[in-house]
């Protein structure tokens, strides 16, 4: 990580990259709305960045995290978007029932913890049934990505 802490939460240190209407998002999903951007980075991971000062040089770049709110976070990373029942978490298994009806409290994420396994099998499976595994509807776009997993680069709960 190159970017000095003092930078890395500034608004002006945060670029936009992508605007999708969300009934587009809804027509054509995640891969297609974000192939530009994946095929961007996917550039940069490998051919690098070139960069003129103070001295020329080419530095590779991957992502490191996609911020957003609960209901973004899951249709980026393709698990379910109703929050009403199952996983609500892209780092624990907290669920729903457990932190919504039961009142369980955790000062961070449960220690049952996702693992990018976990996810690419469910996924995989879901995308070969078609149908909604364990709150995993297919494999996230950006997962294509050497830099990136949806899991652990994603907000937690
Ligand atoms: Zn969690």
């Amino acid at each position: 990580m190159e970017i000095q802490a003092p930078l890395r939460s500034k608004v002006s240190s945060i670029q936009l990259v992508s605007l999708v209407l969300s009934r587009h998002w809804k027509k054509f999903g995640n891969a297609l709305c974000n192939q530009q951007l994946i095929s961007d980075l996917q550039d940069l991971e490998t051919n690098g960045l070139e960069i003129s000062k103070p001295v020329k040089t080419v530095r590779k770049v991957g992502l490191m995290y996609i911020m957003g709110d609960n209901l973004g976070a899951h249709t980026i990373s393709e698990l379910s978007q109703s929050f009403s029942s199952g996983l609500i978490c892209r780092w624990c298994k907290a669920s729903y029932t457990e932190v919504c009806k039961d009142a369980c409290a955790y000062r961070d994420c449960r220690d049952d913890l996702w693992t990018r396994e976990d996810y690419d099998r469910l996924a995989s499976e879901a995308v070969a049934t078609g149908d909604e595994i364990d709150g995993v509807k297919g494999h996230c776009a950006f997962n294509k990505l050497r830099s990136f997993h949806c899991i652990g680069q994603l907000p937690p709960c």
